[in-house]
């Protein structure tokens, strides 16, 4: 579910693998991961779009080495040394098959950082467009993703009803979690939290605002859900 909060280890259990990198093409056989990050000391200028639905991913640089030892200062790589894919160019080679020639998208799922040990998913996404434009003197690559109702999939019948999936900016949740002492406002469960629209967003609620935000725990994220449906 989107907007859950989960600690590296779950979610390395979750993706049945330790995830070390940040771009993770076709990890598991019907899903790609990303891990984001926008704090404010990022290395990578990931960009959520004003109406949430839309992610701005920045590749990643060449690995340093001993060579090189300025990785900003050289193009993002699409090929390795050895002539293979880097995870920009298997991204990009996805992103162009599906504009160009209709392939359908790769689903992606975004994992993202909100401070060390603590993560949030922000659900899954679809890879519908990729280039590469130039920022002081080099090449970078940009990916766009466009995010997927997950509850649209699986519960046809209550796409109306059911709340569209919407990230929520880093801030408002860094705020939220503050705020709300990491723990469930109910119950004060640390444990399966999830950042819950108060109004939810299908009824005019914003995600933009943390007074619009409450951490729940599953139990009664659900119990709220179901009281709404
Ligand atoms: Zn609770």
């Amino acid at each position: 579910m989107s907007n859950e909060i989960i600690s590296y280890l779950e979610m390395c259990q979750r993706e049945g693998t330790s995830l070390q990198k940040g771009m993770n093409f076709q990890l598991n056989d019907d899903h790609s991961v990303i891990l984001m990050s926008v704090r404010a000391n990022a290395p990578y200028q990931d960009r959520i779009e004003d109406d949430g639905m839309t992610l701005i991913y920045e590749g990643h640089d060449e690995p340093r080495s001993a060579k090189n030892s300025n990785p900003k200062s050289v193009d993002q790589p699409e090929f390795t040394s050895s002539g293979k894919l880097t995870e920009n160019g298997k991204f990009h080679r996805a992103a162009q098959a599906h504009k160009l020639q209709g392939v359908a998208p790769e689903p992606i799922r975004v994992y993202e950082k909100l401070r060390a040990g603590i993560w949030s998913y922000n659900g899954l996404f679809h890879l519908v467009d990729s280039w590469t434009q130039f920022e002081d003197g080099r090449k970078v690559f940009k990916f766009k993703l466009v995010a997927i109702d997950d509850h649209s999939i699986s519960i046809n019948s209550r796409i109306e009803n059911s709340e569209r999936t919407r990230v929520i900016p880093t801030h408002v949740k860094l705020e939220v979690w503050k705020r709300d002492k990491g723990r469930c406002v109910t119950c004060g469960a640390t444990d399966e939290l999830h950042f819950d629209h108060i109004i939810p967003y299908s009824k005019g609620g914003t995600s933009l605002k943390a007074e619009n935000i409450q951490l729940l725990c599953a139990r009664h994220n659900l119990e709220k859900r179901d009281k709404l449906v």
